[in-house]
């Protein structure tokens, strides 16, 4: 193991400050990604930063609009317990349910969550194989390696890796924002432009910077919001990573689909939004099957799948449907 520092923050400008001014410095919330990254040496920070004393970070508050402010320190489970979750966005809690198990949703908070790296098992492999995001310029080893888990949209050869976090999954299909403070004071960042697409620079996961300290999570009402639901395809049940994952949430009027949103997991290197096929649900009874299938395939011609995840482009559809349908039998 790195050898590394440890001390606490007690002051959010401090805190950022030394973040911005350290490249070797890492903030660690619940610890339950970060530690298990420096075991496996995929980073090595040589001073930890506990930004759990920071006040004001852990709180959910009920918005006066209907939406939701989660602090970036509360915790999985106090996120997926808390009854105006439950109550207005059902997907949130539901995606939190699903991930890890319950000694680390207890520890893991909401800001580390949707921070955590790639599983790809060549970026978390300490034999140090090649891997653009590990040691950018090696090489990708998944692209002609094993790819099963990999992604099937928006894959670049530099990296083919998936984003692993569920509840970003739901926060994308509900247009969250993200709350940072930095070193030019406070800003916000749509969900669905926090997480990058790997282009030519896959070791960079967010549009964060150096001295970035997400301080909350903002979930606008939503008329979709209580018809919603998170369906995980995973390997196996007890706990696991998804393979493929949808957060769907749904308006009905007078039967037909007034909105919907629709958000993949397992399948990018962020979570995957179906524009196109929100777009042409519209209108649709959640009777009209095999219209409901023609629309959710419409966002999926540009699925590029690799040698060993064919299957995900017929899965994520399925996924997606039944979602829906769950979702639907909610408004
Ligand atoms: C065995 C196992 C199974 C898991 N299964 C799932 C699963 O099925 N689904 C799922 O979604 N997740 C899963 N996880 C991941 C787990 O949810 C994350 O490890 C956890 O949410 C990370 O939160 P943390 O507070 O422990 O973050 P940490 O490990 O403390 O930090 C993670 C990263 O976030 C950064 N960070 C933390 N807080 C902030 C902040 N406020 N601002 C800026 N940067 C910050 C840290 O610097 C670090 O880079 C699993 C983890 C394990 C170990
Ligand atoms: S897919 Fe990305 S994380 Fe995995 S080996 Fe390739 S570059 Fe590394």
């Amino acid at each position: 193991m790195h050898p590394f520092t440890f001390s606490r923050a007690t002051h959010l400008a401090a805190a950022i400050s030394a973040h911005a001014q350290d490249p070797q410095l890492a903030f660690i919330a619940g610890g339950t990604d970060l530690i298990g990254l420096m075991k496996d040496r995929a980073i090595v920070p040589d001073r930890l930063l506990d930004i759990n004393g920071l006040a004001d970070m852990s709180r959910i508050e009920v918005l006066p609009d209907g939406g939701l402010r989660i602090g970036a320190l509360a915790r999985m489970s106090d996120v997926a317990a808390d009854a105006e979750v439950r109550r207005r966005f059902p997907v949130i809690a539901e995606s939190l349910l699903f991930a890890a198990s319950g000694q680390l949703r207890n520890m893991a908070s909401m800001g580390g969550n949707i921070m955590q790296r790639t599983r790809c098992a060549y970026f978390r492999d300490e034999d140090d194989l090649p891997c653009n995001k590990r040691r950018p310029g090696s090489g990708c080893s998944a692209l002609y390696g094993l790819n099963r888990n990999h992604a099937i949209f928006g894959w670049s050869d530099e990296c083919v890796a998936t984003h692993p976090s569920d509840v970003a999954v739901a926060f994308a299909a509900l247009d969250a924002k993200v709350l940072v403070h930095g070193t030019g004071g406070e800003r916000v960042i749509l969900f669905n432009d926090f997480h990058r697409l790997p282009g030519k620079t896959p070791e960079r996961d967010t549009v964060l910077d150096r001295g970035d300290l997400i301080v909350a999570i903002e979930i606008p009402a939503r008329a979709e919001g209580r018809a919603s639901h998170y369906l995980k395809v995973r390997d196996r049940e007890s706990y696991e990573f998804a393979l493929v994952s949808a957060a769907a949430a749904v308006a009905i009027d007078h039967g037909r689909i007034a909105s919907s949103r629709l958000a993949l997991g397992g399948v990018a290197h962020k979570p995957w939004r179906l524009w196109t096929a929100e777009a042409a649900l519209r209108g649709l009874s959640l009777r009209e099957l095999d219209a409901l299938k023609a629309a959710i395939a419409t966002s999926f011609t540009d699925a590029r799948p690799l040698t060993h995840n064919v299957f995900k482009a017929e899965l994520a559809q399925r996924v997606a449907l039944r979602a829906l349908q769950i979702a639907g039998e909610r408004a």
